[in-house]
């Protein structure tokens, strides 16, 4: 697999599984970790950051601790060992990571023998620059390709293992399954493809087969999981995304099924007409749009423009009937106008998106983009994205009163401090209900009583259908 050498930092990166400081094939720098015998099993403290496929990478990566007889999942000052599942996407995500690297240098120099581990986005994107500039950093591995990492471990913490750890019976309702990594799409301002590699899709039946363990293991909602989800081909078969949904929809004990993320190249009418006809796919469809300028979708290199993009909109609302739509813009890219921002405004006061999540330009290094001047001043890109948040408070609060006295199905996913039952609809709204009404793991129907702009008040609860 090719992939291009990003930052002059990245340049000595090496093929992956990442070294650790210390082995063979990289110089030794500082000291090595020291591990003492513990007598126990070692104990894991795991902390991710960003995306939702770093929350699936959390989880596996807690599994694979258990089967080598690591217990995953402890608190900070329980552990051994710190696991870091880092993120790159923007500049701001990087730097929460090494805020949280910080605190962990006296959490490490409390107790000769733990160790501190970096993984993630990160870990790809800066190599072995981490291990310059993070001097306390013991292991760095590829989330990918985690087989080295956990070989090492169990060369270094044998004699503390017992074997397989049982993992406690999870009482998890909502899961994410990756379906498929990497991204092929080459979105100018955008470092994903970097770090996550081409696309690569798993076999059908073994999400299948995911799925079924999860159910059985009591999962009501599953997530699907892709940069670009929609690609999705399985290897051998080459059915797309409706024919996966299709397959996952039968598990039967599955109540909710949604997926993320799509890109409106991939956003087809077969796909909609899934989502209308499986009952168990919730009716909801996250589709970035980034910008509402036909040049600065140019310059962004998203293969559409804004008259295609609505289109795709209105034949999603035409085919679903109740659909939510959510949806990610980028402000303040290179070179980004007043009468280019001008459409996006316009766009989002069109769709009436029911969640829009807008970040600021953020430059990465190696990328297309940052060939091109960041042009459009910090206080101009905070200026924009909060006239969008303005605009879509309202929308936000309209779309939600228009939902008054309707019904709704609430999945309960816990009880607030209130004494309150929370879950979420299917069009993935946050919901309340009122005290004892259900407990966690509940499918409710409840009619729509209040609302704010990012929450639903019901009453009048009764068992769903
Ligand atoms: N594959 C998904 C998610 C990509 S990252 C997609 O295509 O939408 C999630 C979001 O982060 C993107 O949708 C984009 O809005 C934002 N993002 C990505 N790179 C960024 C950058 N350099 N600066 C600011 N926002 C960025
Ligand atoms: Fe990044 Fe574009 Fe791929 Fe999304 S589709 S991950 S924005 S390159």
């Amino acid at each position: 697999m090719y992939l291009p050498v990003l930052s002059p930092s990245a340049s000595h990166f090496k093929a992956l599984p990442l070294a650790r400081r210390g082995d063979a094939d990289e110089p030794v720098r500082g000291r090595e970790p020291i591990v003492p015998r513990l007598g126990r099993p070692p104990r894991v403290h795991l902390w991710h950051i960003g995306c939702q496929m770093n929350d699936a990478d959390h989880e596996r990566l807690a599994e694979s601790f258990a089967e080598i007889g690591f217990i995953p999942d402890v608190a900070l000052e329980d552990a051994d060992i710190a696991v870091l599942i880092s993120c790159a996407v923007r500049s701001n995500a990087e730097q929460k990571v090494y805020g949280k690297f910080k605190e962990l240098i006296p959490w490490k120099r409390e107790r000769p023998g733990r160790a501190i581990a970096l993984t993630g986005c990160m870990a790809v994107e800066h190599g072995s620059a981490l291990l310059d500039r993070m001097a306390d950093l013991d292991y760095m591995f590829d989330v990918r390709e985690p087989e080295g990492f956990f070989a090492r471990l169990q060369s270094l913490y044998g004699g503390d293992v017992d074997g397989p750890v049982t993992m406690p019976a999870s009482d998890r309702l909502l899961a994410y399954v990756p379906v498929m990594g990497g991204c092929n799409e080459m979105c100018t301002y955008c470092i994903v493809p970097f770090v996550r590699g081409r696309e690569s899709s798993r076999p059908t039946a073994e999400i299948v087969a995911d799925v079924r363990r999860l159910v059985d293991r009591g999962v009501r909602e599953v997530t699907l999981l892709g940069q670009n989800v929609n690609s999705y081909r399985d290897p051998g078969a080459g059915t797309g995304l409706p024919e996966l949904l299709a397959a996952v929809d039968a598990i039967p004990g599955l109540w909710r099924l949604r997926f993320l993320t799509s890109h409106p190249r991939n956003a087809v009418p077969q796909l909609f007409a899934a989502m209308r006809d499986l009952s168990s796919v919730c009716e909801q469809l996250h589709l970035p749009v980034q910008a509402g300028d036909d040049e600065l979708l140019r310059r962004m290199r998203r293969v559409y423009t804004v008259a295609e993009y609505r289109e795709k909109i209105a034949e999603a609302k035409a085919t679903v009937p109740g659909l939510a739509l959510t949806t990610d813009i980028i402000v303040g890219f290179s070179g980004e106008t007043e009468a280019e921002f001008e459409g996006t405004v316009r766009l989002l006061s069109d769709i009436r998106y029911d969640v829009v999540h807008i970040q600021a330009y953020s430059v990465r290094p190696g990328t297309a983009a940052a060939r091109r001047a960041d042009d459009v001043p910090l206080v101009e890109k905070k200026r924009r994205l909060n006239h969008l948040l303005d605009i879509q408070r309202g929308i936000a609060l309209e779309l939600n009163q228009a939902l008054l006295a309707s019904t709704v199905d609430v999945l309960v996913e816990g009880v607030g401090e209130n004494g309150r039952p929370y879950g979420r609809t299917r069009q993935g709204k946050v919901a309340w209900l009122p005290a004892g009404s259900a407990s966690a793991g509940d499918l409710r129907a409840g009619q729509v009583a209040a609302v704010t702009h990012w929450q639903l008040e019901i009453d009048a609860v009764r068992a769903a259908a």
